[in-house]
C-alpha cells in the first residue's frame, strides 16, 4: 500500500513538473500581463448622440462640429445646412 502511494506522489510530481515546463517552453505571458485589443471595444469609452437622427455612438466614431456630435459626415453637412 505504501508503495502504491508512492506511486501516486511520483507521478502528482511528475504531472506538475511537466505542466510547468510546458508552460515556461511555450512562452505565453501569464494571462493576467496580456490585455487583448484584437477586438474594438467601446467599453468604457463616453457615447454621444448623433444630432440629426439622435443614433448613440462612441465619441472615437463620430464626427465633431462646434461641440456637436453626429454619426456621420453626411449628417454633420445636413445640420451645417439647416443651420444656415
Ligand atoms: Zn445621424
Amino acid at each position: 500500500m505504501a508503495k502504491f502511494l508512492l506511486v501516486i506522489a511520483v507521478f502528482i510530481v511528475f504531472y506538475l513538473f511537466l505542466r510547468n515546463q510546458a508552460r515556461k517552453s511555450s512562452g505565453m505571458p501569464p494571462p493576467h500581463s496580456s490585455p487583448k485589443q484584437d477586438s474594438p471595444s467601446t467599453h468604457g469609452e463616453d457615447m454621444v448622440r448623433c444630432g440629426v437622427c439622435g443614433v448613440h455612438l462612441p465619441t472615437s466614431e463620430a464626427v465633431t462640429s462646434r461641440g456637436d456630435f453626429f454619426c456621420s459626415k453626411e449628417h454633420l453637412q445636413l445640420a451645417d445646412r439647416e443651420r444656415r
